[in-house]
């Protein structure tokens, strides 16, 4: 039989996560990959969890979420960001980002349409794009000064009279940047002038340091009311198992969301959305504490990986580091990567795979820090055998 898969998603097959991650335990290797936490999230928010579980709250939530999790939803955003939604109607509970970003691409844009991404970019983002038989259109974030950014006048002409949506992650994966208000604000210019919806994922929202704070984009004048703000459970909490998400929007956007989701899902699993209710209410304290033992995680690897002979270049947000393979002679971080068990017993991933444009990062290799400090020194360890 020919290859029975729809034309518009042969070029995806395997996640490279799931690639990546199945080399490391096929080779025994340390997996610095696929980024999800080796410790655990808050246990009186596990227990609550399992409470849930025990009290029989196993029957289908209601489609737009349980309103214990969106009235804390809409409590954590005004709290921390002063922005106002309304849980009945602006709020609404997904499978993870990943389910967010799906419904919000498929239901906002037309066949045709083009989606500006920031490249390298999160995998998910060209599949649902070719979902929607939309089209992908990259902006390339290079180095300037240790620092992922864009070109403004780059970020302009990518605008065409098709562009929908601009997909905004902040703080960034793969790259670690977290945008200032300078580079927001001038996404939001655009946005404005061009009648564009901005998609942004905010999953790392509270992964940032050397007190950096995250800034959403529907707090800049006049985005409120055009931003698809999304964010999960995943990472704040430490449970990326729990594919718990949210959108916030006014009514018209989630209403546009929630009809594609209803028909994707229906609604998300309840026991976990209970818990991560009381999450957002009473453990972001644990956050904090998470958030400081990282940016130490963070340190502790740049300087493992800066002794193994990487150029390391150092992240404000998320929990992961890039690094340039070229000081250590190697080019091509796809070839590297998938010799690295051989070569060192460790994982990671090629960031190249994230590039519309690969060329532009081949030479770049993400390692992910969310791991214990002696998974991150074992694995320094192994990857000073690359120089030796
Ligand atoms: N967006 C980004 C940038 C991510 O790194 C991830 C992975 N956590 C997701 C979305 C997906 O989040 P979730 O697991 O909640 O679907
Ligand atoms: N968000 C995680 C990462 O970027 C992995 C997500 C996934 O496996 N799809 O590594």
């Amino acid at each position: 039989m020919s290859d029975p898969l729809v034309s518009r998603m042969r070029q995806f097959g395997t996640t490279i996560f799931a690639e990546m991650s199945a080399l490391a335990v096929r080779t025994g290797s340390i997996n610095l990959g696929q980024g999800f936490p080796d410790t655990d999230g808050p246990p009186a928010m596990l227990e609550r969890a399992v409470e849930a579980i025990r009290s029989g709250a196993n029957q289908y939530p209601p489609g737009p979420g349980v309103p214990e999790l969106r009235q804390a939803v809409a409590e954590h955003r005004r709290r921390h960001y002063d922005l106002a939604y309304d849980p009945d109607g602006e709020v609404l509970v997904t499978v993870g980002a990943t389910e967010a970003i799906a419904a919000s691409v498929l239901a906002l844009c037309e066949p045709g349409d083009e989606v500006i991404a920031f490249e390298p970019y999160y995998d998910s983002y060209a599949a649902s794009i070719a979902l929607a038989g939309a089209r992908l259109v990259a902006v390339t974030l290079r180095p300037v000064q240790g620092r992922f950014t864009f070109d403004p006048d780059e970020l302009r002409a990518a605008v065409t009279p098709r562009t929908r949506a601009i997909l905004v992650n902040s703080p960034h994966n793969p790259t670690g940047t977290v945008f200032t208000a300078e580079e927001l604000g001038l996404i939001a210019e655009l946005c404005q002038e061009r009648d564009l919806v901005a998609i942004t994922d905010e999953v790392y929202e509270h992964l940032t340091f050397d007190g950096v704070e995250h800034i959403p984009m529907a707090t800049l004048p006049g985005m409120r009311e055009r931003t698809v703000m999304i964010a999960s459970a995943g990472k704040t909490f430490s449970v990326t198992g729990w594919k718990t998400g949210w959108v916030c929007a006014p009514p018209e956007l989630v209403r546009a969301v929630q009809t594609v989701k209803q028909f994707l899902t229906f609604t998300a699993n309840g026991p976990w959305q209970l818990a991560v209710a009381y999450g957002l209410r009473e453990e972001l304290d644990w956050v904090a504490d998470l958030r400081a033992g990282l940016e130490g995680k963070r340190d502790r690897l740049m300087s493992g990986l800066a002794a193994a002979g990487f150029e390391v270049l150092k992240p404000a947000g998320t929990y992961f580091v890039q690094t340039d393979i070229r000081p250590l002679g190697f080019t091509d971080g796809l070839e590297l990567t998938r010799r690295l068990p051989e070569l060192a017993g460790v994982v990671a991933i090629p960031t190249q795979v994230f590039y519309d444009h690969p060329d532009r990062g081949r030479h770049f290799v993400r390692f992910a820090f969310c791991k214990k400090d002696e998974v991150i020194d074992e694995a320094v360890t192994r990857l000073k055998r690359l120089g030796a």
